[in-house]
């Protein structure tokens, strides 16, 4: 069917960009089925996420930004403190000023598996067709599209396969067998659930502490409990399963280890934290050479996974997808898939990119922590003067559901 516009679409993974672009595509007119793997949406680890405003403008304009915006605890501002309780300074992360003069919309934290749910939720809804359980193993192209292989030996058929299946990305793997794996970003990432409120927390502020030793991140939500992550720096790759065998007492006492010293509450969120804890590598993906071929393309963490770091893993995700089904209402394959890599390539790796450099300033020696304390507030004020921060760029990004794929009818854009 190549030069064809496709009518129905499988997608591969059932995470975040998975029932998002479902959504999008039932929206513009292609059917969609989504197969998940697991026999339910993903659990969390203790992880939660945020949704930045350019991920919530994407869902808007596909009409499902509502569900979320619930589901989330708004997070309007971040404040950067170093290890001796200094604040370095902060950023705004609304994306600038409310329509008609109502308060400028703000990114939303909430847990992983909670918007899990809500995204598969709104998809059920509205009648997207989830298969859970699904796992793929195969696929081949056809005279008419291509064909699918799960491991339960059933097989699906559609005009397109789309891989939305994570940094360990199986469809990946089938259009570039000799696809660079994804690269170990050193730090260690633990989150939980406290029941202890630092004095001073403010709903909805979420602080981030460059440490001596460790970075940890907290939030105190109106639910009465304060949200936290914490990275220590692991420097060298775990071998499999080491991770998943520590114990939550081997996890306390590295935190405790970690944050010894610092002016932070970092100690008592850890210890009023009834859950078991978790530890997990990180692994971002910097670029990824072959997004796609005649019949198949890759979104979300399969195409270019990044550091939680950078904050905008879910928000790139959701962008992919909407964008994606645009192209994919406009214009036959593969030119669709090709002005999708086009309108994104760039945007996504140089996020990836920050995610990376973020990464690496929460762990330095102790030369550059002295180095980044002393310029971290001259970077923030110095942006703050120009109306803007480091990443504003990040945030200020719109996706226009109506516009065309493709600016000008018949044109195809600059690569990059
Ligand atoms: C523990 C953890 C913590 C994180 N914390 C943050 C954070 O704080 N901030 C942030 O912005 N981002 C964070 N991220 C990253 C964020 O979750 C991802 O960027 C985002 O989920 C990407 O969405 P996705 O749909 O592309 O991939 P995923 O959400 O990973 O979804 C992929 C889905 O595909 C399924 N799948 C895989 N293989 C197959 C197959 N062969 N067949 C069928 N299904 C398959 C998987 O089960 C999974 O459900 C975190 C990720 C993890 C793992």
């Amino acid at each position: 069917m190549s030069g064809a516009r496709a009518r129905t679409a499988i997608v591969v993974g059932g995470g975040i960009a998975g029932p998002v672009l479902a959504v999008a595509l039932q929206r513009a007119g292609i059917a969609a089925t989504v197969h998940e793997a697991y026999a339910a949406p993903a659990g969390d680890v203790g992880a939660w996420l945020g949704v930045q405003v350019n991920g919530l403008d994407a869902l808007r304009a596909i009409g499902a930004d509502q569900p979320v915006l619930r589901a989330g605890v708004p997070t309007p501002r971040i404040e950067f403190r170093s290890g001796t309780g200094k604040v370095l300074g902060g950023i705004d992360t609304t994306g600038g000023a409310g329509a008609g003069g109502a308060p400028a919309p703000a990114g939303v934290s909430l847990k992983r598996s909670e918007l899990y749910r809500v995204l598969h939720g709104e998809a059920l809804r509205r009648g997207v067709e989830v298969r859970y359980g699904s796992r793929l193993v195969g696929a081949r192209r056809t005279a008419e599209g291509v064909r699918a292989e799960f491991d339960d030996g059933s097989t699906a058929t559609a005009d397109v396969l789309v891989g939305a299946d994570g940094v360990r990305s199986t469809v990946r793997t089938l259009l570039d067998a000799g696809a660079a794996p994804p690269r170990f970003v050193p730090i260690l990432n633990l989150a939980g659930y406290s029941e202890h409120v630092p004095a001073g927390a403010e709903p909805g502020r979420l602080t981030m502490v460059f440490g001596r030793r460790a970075f940890f991140g907290y939030l105190a939500t109106p639910g009465g409990r304060t949200w936290w992550f914490a990275n220590p720096p692991l420097r060298a790759e775990p071998r499999r399963g080491e991770l998943e065998a520590g114990t939550d007492a081997r996890w306390r006492a590295l935190l405790a280890d970690s944050f010894a010293g610092d002016r932070s509450p970092a100690l008592e969120l850890v210890a009023a934290t009834p859950e078991p804890l978790r530890a997990w590598a990180t692994y971002d993906l910097p670029t990824v050479r072959t997004w796609h071929d005649e019949r198949t393309v890759l979104l979300g963490d399969a195409a270019h996974a990044t550091s939680p770091a950078a904050g905008q893993g879910a928000s790139q995700a959701v962008e992919d997808a909407v964008v994606l089904a645009r192209c994919l209402r406009d214009l036959p394959v593969p030119l669709a898939f090709e002005v999708f890599e086009r309108t994104r390539r760039a945007r996504v790796e140089r996020v990836v990119a920050a995610g990376w450099r973020t990464s690496a300033a929460k762990s330095p020696g102790a030369v550059g922590r002295v180095a980044r304390d002393a310029v971290m507030p001259l970077v923030l004020r110095a942006g703050a003067l120009r109306g803007q921060d480091q990443q504003a760029w990040m945030r200020r990004h719109h996706v226009e559901w109506d516009a065309p794929a493709l600016p000008r009818a018949g044109a195809v854009p600059a690569r990059g």
